[in-house]
């Protein structure tokens, strides 16, 4: 029919705009490069990116809180336990094989060889004092409004583009912040970095809304405003994401230009620096193209390819905006209208997996650990790898879906076996491009384990299907 025409047409344009735009920033971002633009002139020529990563964000507190409230208080407690132990037991999984995919290739292709000082030559760094960051893993299941509390905060001198500032990161309840406290550079340069999420903790966020869900859920009658009121928000909220994605290729393609012209020549960077870059692309994309498909295929039997077909818009966002929390609004449309997973599964699967299940920041942590310990030629006995692979899995879990967050979180990782947590900033000048690749693997990881814990619920969903058919019936 016509409808029919018009819709798959509107579905293919979004698809179709949103690869031209990453195609046309890219092209848009080396061909100004040469202009050497100033900060501010690169952070206004960034505005239009800047505006969809606001957009994104301001959906996400609504959204993630709608339907979680919706998804849990739609299912009884036995059927979302259920799925819920499903989709934990797929989180935990994916983000294990993660891991050792990561360690495995930074074994194999072992970038880390050669000498430190020479590595050290590129970031120069100092005074660095990590505090307690997993009570803040532990603390961040609580919602809380103490936004103050210092959980974590680094100190430390860094290049950044061509000079050298002072940068404090600061991690407070799972929020994360990047103050540059400059040296050289005047007021109005100091850098803006995009996408710092105020105020949100999405960990305990997660926690009262599944908790207030399944009460709302149990209540009978009395529960009902309060059902309908979340219900009717979520599909508010959605009706704005629909309105947004219009505009999200003009903000991607801003997003991409705006990074390609501020980022340091390629050709500066160091031989250490180079192959390890390759070696986080190569584990990525074994675990991205392999291993989830691979999964995928193996419990559905269905073709994972036209699955993540469906999910383009929603990497592509993720690569545009380093943030799956970002990107969430995206994800939900994708799966449910391209993709047509039910939305009793992505409601709750999905703000759960954005907020937790970070199979790209698991290995990229795993990866980046043992990478500092070749440059600092230390071996890494498998006691110690094994300790790497506990702690990583617990870093992407207690990472924010916010850009570079896997960067900060690292810190647990690297004390656990007794790494010099200064070594991060070795690997900072690459963060914010190998932070776009493991966030795309994030949201793919998230939206597979949607597919997957819907094939695997099917018997629960029909049987409620039926339920409420039979309650309508009954009516
Ligand atoms: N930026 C990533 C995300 O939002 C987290 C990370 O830094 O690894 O998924």
């Amino acid at each position: 029919s016509k409808e029919d025409v018009q819709a798959f047409f509107k579905k293919n344009a979004f698809v179709l705009f949103t690869v031209a735009a990453v195609v046309v920033g890219i092209i848009l971002g080396f061909a100004l490069r040469p202009y050497k633009m100033t900060y501010r002139e690169v952070k206004y020529f960034s505005f239009p990116g800047e505006l969809l990563m606001r957009m994104l964000q301001m959906l996400v507190l609504p959204l993630l809180v709608s339907s979680l409230i919706t998804g849990m208080a739609a299912l009884d407690s036995k059927a979302s336990g259920k799925m819920g132990m499903r989709a934990v037991v797929y989180y935990m999984t994916t983000t294990i094989i993660a891991v050792i995919i990561g360690i495995i290739v930074v074994l194999i292709i072992h970038p880390g060889k050669g000498s430190k000082d020479e590595f050290m030559k590129q970031s120069k760094i100092e005074d660095i004092s990590p505090a307690d960051a997993f009570l803040d893993l532990i603390r961040s299941t609580m919602l809380t409004h103490h936004l103050r509390q210092l959980a974590l905060s680094l100190q430390f001198k860094t290049k950044y583009g061509k000079r050298i500032v002072h940068v404090t990161m600061t991690v407070n309840d799972s929020v994360f912040n990047l103050t540059n406290l400059t040296e050289q550079i005047t007021r109005e340069e100091v850098i803006p970095i995009p996408g710092t999420v105020n105020g949100v903790n999405a960990l305990g966020l997660v926690v009262f809304s599944m908790c207030f869900g399944l009460i709302i859920g149990n209540m009978k009658e009395q529960g009902q405003p309060l059902r309908e009121f979340f219900d009717s928000l979520n599909e508010a909220i959605m009706r704005l994401v629909a309105i947004i994605m219009w505009y999200a290729p003009i903000g991607i393609l801003f997003l991409i230009s705006g990074k390609i012209v501020e980022m340091d020549d390629i050709t500066e960077m160091g031989g250490q620096l180079a192959m390890y870059t390759i070696t986080v692309i190569i584990g990525l994309s074994i675990h991205a193209f392999i291993i989830l498909p691979g999964l995928y295929f193996a419990i559905t039997r269905l073709n994972p390819f036209i699955f993540i077909m469906g999910l383009v818009e929603a990497l592509i966002t993720a690569l545009g905006t380093s943030s799956s929390s970002a990107t969430l609004p995206i994800t939900f449309k994708c799966l449910e209208e391209n993709n047509k997973v039910d939305k009793r599964i992505t409601r709750f699967v999905l703000p759960v997996g954005a907020t937790i299940n970070m199979d790209g920041t698991a290995l990229y942590e795993a990866l980046a650990a043992i990478f500092i310990a070749q440059v600092n030629n230390m071996e890494m006995n498998i006691g110690q790898i094994i300790t790497i692979s506990i702690t990583a899995t617990a870093a992407s879990i207690g990472a924010a879906g916010i850009p570079q967050a896997g960067l900060v979180t690292m810190v647990i990782v690297l004390t656990s076996v007794g790494l010099p947590t200064d070594d991060i900033t070795l690997i900072i000048a690459v963060d914010w491009f190998l932070d776009r690749l493991r966030t795309t693997t994030n949201v793919l990881g998230d939206s597979i384990g949607a597919g997957i814990v819907e094939f695997l619920s099917r018997h629960e969903l029909q049987a409620k299907d039926v339920e409420m058919g039979n309650a309508v019936l009954e009516e």
